[in-house]
């Protein structure tokens, strides 16, 4: 055994940002979600415990791990250079792209970037949603910058697509699917940018990852992983 106390029976707190259906959100008050049940299986899985969560606002998940202020983020955060930079990422466990979502029935059906021209455009801060419409809409002048809206959550940005002060939101498609099946509002199309979900750790908590690596592994081989995407993406 580890004399050290570096190593073994950690305790870890995860951070996460609920409004982010099925992954993390409030039901009756509680945090649930297949990111929540993801990370503590994988968790229980390894020499580690969890303390509890923290939820913040997404955009400050990075910062949280920077600080210390938590251990393990788990928010359907997707692995990218620019994050890698801050932070390191566990193996991959679940792929996306992004979702333009509209009004249902509305007169306003973009399927192109392109098609967005003069359109207002939401997203929710420091996401990769938000990248597409910097770096591609903006950068491209398929939009002016005071076109974008940023919201802290994804739940508000989807409340102001109803309410009509935004023509358009891009979010992940998974959590596109989520807010579509009981809402007035539909997917127009899919912009691909093959994306994968990790779980952030703190840049150079070597230790963790691999426990978090091998934890993950430890749940795709017992059946738990895809117990979990059926309960919460029926598939
Ligand atoms: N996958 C997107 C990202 O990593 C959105 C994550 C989220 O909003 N929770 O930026």
């Amino acid at each position: 055994g580890c004399q050290s106390g570096s190593g073994d029976s950690q305790t870890l707190t995860a951070g996460t940002a609920p409004g982010f259906p099925p992954f993390e959100m409030k039901q009756d008050g509680e945090l649930v979600g297949f990111d929540v049940e993801l990370l503590e299986a994988v968790i229980e899985a390894t020499e580690y415990e969890l303390g509890g969560w923290e939820e913040l606002e997404f955009k400050s998940l990075i910062p949280a791990l920077n600080n210390g202020n938590v251990d393990v983020v788990a928010a359907g955060m997707t692995i990218n250079d620019d994050r890698k930079e801050a932070i390191d990422f566990s193996d991959p466990y679940y792929s996306s792209n992004q979702a333009v979502v509209v009004r249902e029935n509305g007169s306003f059906s973009p399927s192109s970037l392109n098609d967005l021209s003069g359109a207002t455009v939401g997203a929710q801060k420091g996401t990769t949603g938000e990248s597409v419409i910097t770096d591609q809409l903006i950068e491209a002048g398929t939009i002016e910058e005071s076109q974008y809206n940023a919201y802290g959550n994804y739940v508000l940005a989807v409340e102001d697509l109803l309410n009509e002060n935004v023509d358009v939101i891009i979010i992940d498609v998974p959590v596109a699917n989520s807010f579509v099946a009981d809402r007035s509002i539909e997917s127009a199309f899919v912009h691909e940018t093959g994306e994968q979900f990790g779980f952030g750790i703190q840049s150079g908590n070597d230790e963790l990852t691999g426990a978090l690596n091998s934890g993950l592994t430890t749940v795709e081989d017992d059946g738990t992983y895809r117990d979990l995407t059926e309960k919460w993406f029926g598939q």
